[in-house]
């Protein structure tokens, strides 16, 4: 009720839920407190948290930020919110984010933009933008985000929130609408690495529905939270405290190596020489599974149906036409022409190889060091509007970030400090499947 009650008085500033939940909330929380009486309940049972809108909820609905979806009411959960709902977490409602997760500050929502809880003139990020400012403005103790090339770090950078994508596969997929499937990924956004560990024991696993899923057991990821850091090898890429960051930001993040340097970390220069070419192969990439994913969206079965359509193609087209906005439309007709005949290889293999490389950098850059940081993304939170004209200028709020998808490596954001007056990241990444170290070495700098 105590976050129902913020989300009434508050939200109306900072648009970060698309749907309230309140009468089913209610409804889990006295389930949890029954739970709890008969002395079986999960350690988390009534403890609140927001959803992206990009779950499917059995009989909630689930927008993913469009029009396309505005009515759309899923006949089943995905497996994340069954997890969730399985450990007797409760939901408050479903969040805001960019339409079908495409964007960097979540101003390509169908339901308006959200503002940043620390200035609302500002983006909160995205897409989960959303989640990150109701968890900011506390309408939530934690929320969950999903990320193919940045989504959950950025906003967390921007919203000074700790966020973690997980090892592509950590994560069953079943249930969240996909943008890119070979990139996305859900994970926690919450206050501390602490909540994080928390959240991840409950979102992780295996799910024979998701077969990219991966059957690896999960730790507990709280058991390895206050272990020593002394001696772990932190590698700094030269090229990402290059060009193009912010002259604050750098001395943020700086000022945050020296505090990891304090706790007896040990700091390495490393090299990710195909680092610049992660936004255009993310470009090629993404686009391209998301034209495909996003055919099944034609106005027939379910989603937005234009009114009196002439034909069938009629009906496709103006479906298609009148759902879909104009960020969802540039990523479409991208990707259809990397994958048409004759320019697949050019540019989609091309892409493929690229990504290959970027991923045997990280290969080499981890016989060097135990885990990678740097800045999350190269500016604090922008204003509403700045970047929205100009595509190029939004794909660079990504460039720290993308990689990470592309390898299919566990990335963090943490709170580092502030600059310009607004909340700056430090970004975290590491090995496959050391979600445990980051969070260890997250909650030992928090
Ligand atoms: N900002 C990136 C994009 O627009 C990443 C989005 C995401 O991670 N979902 O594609």
């Amino acid at each position: 009720q105590h976050f129902l009650d913020r989300i009434q008085r508050f939200d109306g500033a900072l648009n970060s839920f698309i749907t309230v939940t309140a009468d089913q909330a209610l409804r889990q929380a006295d389930a949890a407190d029954a739970a709890r009486a008969r002395g079986n309940a999960h350690a988390l049972a009534g403890i609140p948290l927001a959803q992206k809108d990009i779950f499917c909820t059995e009989g909630v609905k689930t927008t993913c930020g469009s029009k396309m979806l505005d009515n759309f009411i899923s006949p089943y959960n995905a497996h994340v919110i069954s997890q969730c709902e399985a450990a007797g977490l409760v939901m408050l409602g479903k969040t805001n984010m960019d339409e079908f997760a495409m964007g960097s500050s979540n101003e390509t929502s169908y339901f308006g933009g959200v503002k940043n809880p620390w200035d609302t003139t500002k983006v909160p990020g995205g897409s989960s933008g959303g989640s990150a400012a109701a968890v900011a403005a506390r309408l939530a103790p934690a929320a969950t985000g999903t990320d193919t090339g940045g989504s959950i770090r950025q906003p967390a950078s921007l919203c000074n929130l700790t966020g973690l994508k997980p090892t592509y596969g950590r994560i069953s997929r079943w249930g969240m609408i996909a943008f890119a499937s070979s990139l996305d990924q859900a994970g926690p956004m919450t206050q501390t690495a602490e909540d994080a560990a928390l959240l991840l024991n409950v979102m992780s696993g295996h799910d024979p529905k998701d077969s990219t899923s991966i059957d690896q057991p999960v730790p507990d990821y709280t058991a390895t939270l206050g272990a020593d850091i002394k001696g772990l090898r932190i590698g700094l890429p030269k090229q990402y405290f290059g060009q193009g960051l912010d002259a604050g930001v750098e001395q943020v993040v700086r000022d945050a190596l020296k505090e990891l340097e304090k706790l007896g970390a040990v700091l390495v220069e490393i090299d990710l020489p195909n680092s610049g070419h992660s936004v255009p192969a993310y470009y090629v990439i993404a686009p391209a599974e998301a034209s495909s994913n996003l055919s099944r969206f034609d106005g027939v079965r379910f989603g937005y149906r234009c009114e009196n359509p002439k034909d069938l193609t009629d009906l496709y087209k103006r479906s298609r036409q009148e759902g879909f906005g104009a960020e969802v439309k540039r990523r479409i007709m991208i990707g259809t022409y990397a994958l048409s005949a004759g320019y697949y290889d050019a540019y989609y293999l091309q892409a493929q190889k690229v990504r290959r490389l970027i991923q045997q950098d990280f290969a080499e850059a981890f016989k060097q060091c135990d885990v990678i940081a740097g800045p999350t993304s190269p500016c604090v939170a922008f204003g509403q509007g700045e970047k929205q004209s100009d595509p190029i200028a939004m794909y660079l709020s990504d460039i720290y970030t993308i990689a990470t998808n592309l390898a299919g490596l566990p990335g963090m954001s943490i709170p580092a400090g502030f600059s310009h007056n607004l909340p700056v990241g430090l970004q975290l990444v590491g090995n496959y499947w050391q979600e445990a170290r980051l969070l260890n070495v997250a909650h030992r700098y928090q």
